[in-house]
């Protein structure tokens, strides 16, 4: 599987590629559409966002173990 799972664009609905162990390590991750300027960090104001994305990562997870 892939170390870079997708999470959708909340702004656009495009994609953004997010590395789990980089993120946690406070790295950003933008969204992959040139004209949107999202951006999904820990510290970020988009909190939201980045538990949404983590908790889509768990999903992945659990969906892998099986
Ligand atoms: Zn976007």
């Amino acid at each position: 599987m892939s170390d870079h799972p997708e999470i959708d664009c909340p702004c656009c609905g495009g994609k953004i590629l997010l590395d789990a162990a980089m993120l946690l390590k406070g790295s950003r991750f933008s969204c992959s559409n040139e004209y949107c300027d999202a951006v999904i960090s820990l510290s970020s104001e988009s909190h939201d966002v980045t538990k949404n994305a983590l908790d889509k990562l768990n999903e992945i997870k659990k969906v892998d173990s099986i």
